[in-house]
């Protein structure tokens, strides 16, 4: 793209406006194309420097008596710190929420009117409603209305990892307003949320500036649960002592129950869930964004929109549901550039509990599909023995090479053939289902593959089964591991719905032809750990 006359003025709005000397990654393309009124779909990482992408086009504009800029962003608190920022560096901005009153509201809309705020940010439910719409109808036919900048534009997606329904109505920005401009900007994107975000803001024409999602300095860990509260002591202790850093888990009582197994340890940690009271809440957050080494307990209501740049560490105790959550949350570390940890602890109970509520959510066939697809897609992350980062940006359509910097690159794990385990374990089940005509649960089968006598085996007769007993050779710990492989390749099912009891299905055929070979990796237990199994 030739470099449109306005260049020059873009940079000094930078320099003189922002304080930054150059511009970062493709910003300067998108600028110059947004300024010159080109539609935009920005993906760029967290941290990447999405907000100059529609600031710096808008006080251009506004200077060039083009007026206003309404940036549709989703929470409250978001919009207070990019204000307040934009106040310091002497730019006229304002939001429109819930938090102001009726005098200032009034008193917004009349400086908007009058086409002299440069950035408006609002809520997308209040953009569509019809007294703001009509607003922005005077405003427009006065030539005032500059341009639209839609922030998390993925809320827009179902498949997207956070779902606004207030999001699709925003189509009627382009239907009522189709000269005036727009961006769209996100950080989490994969093929189908991306997909559908330019059908559903029609961006069909937008130019499309896709950054690469890696972020070099983040560390990717994934272990197998144990015990989860234990293991994530450990990490902090070893490496992360007096650190700031978020912990992820799936339930509130679980968040509490780790605040205080870290608080017991000598660590700050402070739970944030929904079901404490908004001030515990503030206050929480507050303490966070301002200590140097407090670590909060969260659901995953903690994080959008907090900006605290030296996060160290972000662990998940609890798988998310798919690799876009896994990489929107473990984003929030190291927005600094400096070394950060993202460390997951994940077991056979998250891919059921995951399943479980897939299964059972209300959602019609279709999009249960799609959702248990993108859980695959991070199962298989979780299960990989090879570079974590290359999985991760294979999923956000990007290629690259072992990185260095994960678990998996810096202690190869070693790597067992799991097919002949596979196999026993997949005709077990076949085997237990023909004679018993129900399914069972994995405990179950694998106390049949490893010939123990429990009172279920001798209830069932099941000790006269022909696979009973026949994968002996195998640890407990080892045989988890080819279930969670199997789950992950699609050739194994939990049944949420019918007690976790495991099924065959399409995908089980291949593998007990043996047209697959099943690799997994060794279980890192301790030497103790491994006796101890053997024993059993
Ligand atoms: P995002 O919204 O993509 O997560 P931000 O817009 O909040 O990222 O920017 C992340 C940080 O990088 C901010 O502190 C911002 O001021 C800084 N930044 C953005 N662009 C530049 C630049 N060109 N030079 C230096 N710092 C920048
Ligand atoms: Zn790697």
């Amino acid at each position: 793209m030739p470099s449109s006359p306005s260049s020059p003025a873009l940079s000094q709005i930078l320099r003189e406006t922002f304080g930054y000397t150059e511009f970062r990654g493709h910003q300067q393309a998108i600028v110059e194309h947004v300024t010159a009124g080109g539609d935009a779909l920005v993906l760029m990482p967290t941290g990447g420097g999405k907000s100059l992408c529609y600031q710096i086009p808008a006080i251009a504009r506004q200077r060039a008596g083009r007026g206003v800029t309404v940036v549709v962003s989703p929470l409250i608190a978001l919009m207070h710190d990019q204000v307040g920022a934009l106040h310091e560096a002497g730019v006229d901005a304002a939001y429109l929420n819930s938090t102001l009153d009726w005098a200032e509201t009034q008193d917004v809309e009349r400086r908007m009117l009058r086409g002299e705020i440069t950035l408006l940010y609002a809520a997308p439910e209040r953009v569509t409603t019809p007294r703001f719409l009509s607003q922005l109808d005077e405003l427009h036919q006065r030539g005032k209305l500059s341009m639209f900048a839609i922030d998390e534009a993925h809320c827009v997606s179902q498949w997207g990892h956070d779902f606004r329904p207030e999001y699709r109505a925003l189509t009627v920005l382009h239907e009522r307003f189709a000269s005036v401009p727009r961006i769209a900007l996100t950080a989490t994107a994969d093929a189908l949320t991306r997909a559908d975000i330019v059908e559903r803001l029609q961006l069909e024409s937008a130019q499309q500036f896709v950054s690469s999602f890696d972020r070099p300095n983040i560390r990717y860990t994934i272990v197998e649960k144990k015990d989860p509260t234990t293991q994530l002591l450990r990490f902090i202790e070893r490496e992360h002592e007096g650190d700031a850093g978020v912990v992820y888990c799936q339930s509130r009582k679980r968040v509490e129950e780790t605040a205080q197994t870290l608080r017991d340890a000598g660590i700050e940690a402070l739970p944030y869930h929904a079901g404490l009271d908004a001030a515990v809440r503030q206050k929480h957050q507050d303490r966070f964004l301002r200590d140097e080494s407090v670590v909060v307990v969260a659901t995953i209501a903690f994080g959008m929109g907090i900006d605290k740049p030296d996060v160290r560490f972000v662990a998940h105790l609890d798988m998310p549901k798919n690799i876009e959550g896994y990489y929107q949350e473990t984003g929030r570390a190291g927005r600094d550039g400096e070394a950060a940890d993202a460390w997951m602890a994940y077991g056979l109970q998250d891919v059921v509990n995951q399943r479980r509520m897939i299964d059972e959510s209300p959602a019609g066939e279709d999009f249960k599909q799609v959702m248990r697809g993108k859980l695959d897609a991070l199962l298989s992350l979780a299960e990989a023995s090879d570079c974590r980062r290359v999985r991760l940006l294979r999923y956000f359509g990007e290629h690259s090479t072992p990185c260095g910097n994960c678990d998996n690159c810096l202690n190869p794990p070693q790597v067992w053939d799991g097919t002949d385990a596979a196999r026993k374990l997949l005709s077990t089940i076949y085997r237990v289902q023909q004679h018993s005509g129900i399914s069972f649960g994995a405990g179950h089968v694998m106390d049949i593959l490893r010939g123990k006598t429990t009172e279920k085996i001798t209830q069932f007769g099941h000790a006269r089964l022909s696979t009973f007993g026949i994968g002996s050779e195998f640890s407990e710990a080892q045989l988890r591991g080819v279930m969670r492989q199997l789950i992950a390749i699609g050739a194994l099912s939990v049944d949420a719905q019918a007690f976790n009891t495991l099924q065959l299905t399409e995908g089980s055929r291949a593998v007990l032809k043996g047209e697959v070979q099943v690799l997994l990796r060794e279980s890192v237990s301790s030497p103790a750990e491994r006796k101890k199994s053997r024993r059993e």
